[in-house]
């Protein structure tokens, strides 16, 4: 038989399914892959419902319906005073995760570079990959995850097409500085490359706040914003998620997810349609639950003997592991002797060796899970 594409081929299994399974089979405490393990919010549940009892079953326009894309253009005018025009700049895909693959399909040619920042998520290289474009990777540097910026511009050139920045950052809980930020904007104005911002965490920060890219003075005409509702409204299998960009930009990242999916689960978007406009409440509680959260584990690896690096955003905390020890092996330890999951993170890294230095507990779980893990990590 003939051979399967070169570049999937060279694919292995995400590391999520990979430590998900082996969280399983030891029946370890999972605090690896990025999910919680409680329900998202009964009311928006309802909204689904209804919608699925509505007959709103069929196929939905392949920009994602309207409702939607006005509620979701709406939210970033009133969280972040970004004008979006629901009808030309927003597109709903199935996850952050189709949004990224799409913009990758829809800008890159064979032969294009894109700039990314390792650690990174495992998405990003496969949908690059998929373009025929190659990875430049630019390594942050633990323990604050800041890049260098003369590596920065070395690995930016007239091939760089897209750079791609992931703010809240999976899996450090980095929020990239006002000035980090300005910095990738000068260097993509000069250079005349893409952004892509993928801000799936936007409202999992602790004491800064969130400020997309595409806000930074004229940024918005090369970014495109990739969020989605899973973290959000903690439901990820949801998998509702979109791409806002200039219309263009839209108009060809449509065209990927037109030919891939077509469209995303009508009710689950009527559901959200109404979820997004009436968030304001569960915000509030949603954010002090994470703070809470984030305070029982943090507090708690401490107190273990682990070296925790403080996240500023996200639902995961990372911890640097004793000199000579290795993450993977590391990992595979805690799960056997002391029946908790965590991710080694060299699997998010393809320059620096950093990522064997480093594990990423998610806390995005019940207190009393957390306070379970807690109690195997003593
Ligand atoms: N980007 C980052 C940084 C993530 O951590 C994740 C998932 N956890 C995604 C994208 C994918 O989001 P979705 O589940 O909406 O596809
Ligand atoms: N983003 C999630 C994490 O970081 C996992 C998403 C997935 O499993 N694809 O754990």
């Amino acid at each position: 038989m003939k051979p399967l594409s070169n570049t999937v081929e060279q694919f292995t299994e995400s590391i999520f399914s990979t430590m998900t399974k082996m969280a399983m089979e030891n029946k370890a405490i999972n605090l690896s892959q990025g999910f919680p393990d409680f329900d998202g919010p009964r009311w928006v549940i309802d909204l689904a419902t209804k919608a699925l009892n509505e007959a709103k079953n069929q196929y939905a326009p392949s920009m994602g319906i309207l409702p939607l894309r006005q509620a979701i253009a709406h939210n970033y005018q009133r969280f972040y005073n970004m004008k979006v025009d629901a009808a030309s700049e927003v597109v709903v895909t199935n996850g952050a995760t189709e949004a990224i693959f799409c913009a990758c399909l829809a800008l890159l040619n064979p032969g294009d570079e894109v700039v990314v920042l390792e650690p990174f998520y495992d998405s990003y290289l496969a949908s690059i990959q998929l373009a025929g474009a190659k990875v430049v990777p630019v390594t942050l540097k633990a323990p604050d995850f800041h890049f260098d910026i003369e590596e920065l511009k070395a690995a930016v050139s007239s091939k760089t097409k897209l750079l791609i920045v992931n703010n809240p950052h999976n899996p450090t809980g980095k929020v990239f500085t006002a000035d980090e930020i300005a910095f990738i904007g000068d260097l993509a104005r000069k250079h005349d490359f893409y952004l892509l911002s993928d801000e799936v965490y936007e409202f999992l920060t602790y004491d800064v706040a969130h400020k997309p890219t595409a806000t930074y003075g004229d940024l918005k005409d090369r970014t495109i914003t990739i969020s989605s509702t899973g973290k959000t409204f903690g439901l990820t299998g949801w998998k509702i998620g979109w791409a806002i960009g200039p219309a263009n930009l839209i108009k060809a990242i449509h065209n990927v997810h037109q030919f891939s999916t077509f469209c995303v689960a009508q009710p689950l978007q009527w559901a959200m349609s109404e979820a997004l406009i009436k968030m304001d409440d569960y915000l509030v509680e949603f954010k002090a639950d994470y703070l809470r959260k984030k305070n029982i584990l943090v507090k708690g690896l401490k107190e273990c003997g682990f070296n925790t690096i403080e996240p500023k955003g996200t639902y995961f905390v990372m911890a640097m592991l004793p000199a000579g020890e290795n993450d993977v092996d590391y990992c595979k330890k805690l799960i056997i002797e002391k029946k908790v999951a965590t991710i080694p993170t060299s699997a998010f890294y393809i320059k620096s060796d950093e990522g064997t230095r480093m594990i990423r507990f998610c806390f995005a779980k019940q207190d009393e899970t957390l306070i379970n893990a807690l109690k195997n990590l003593h």
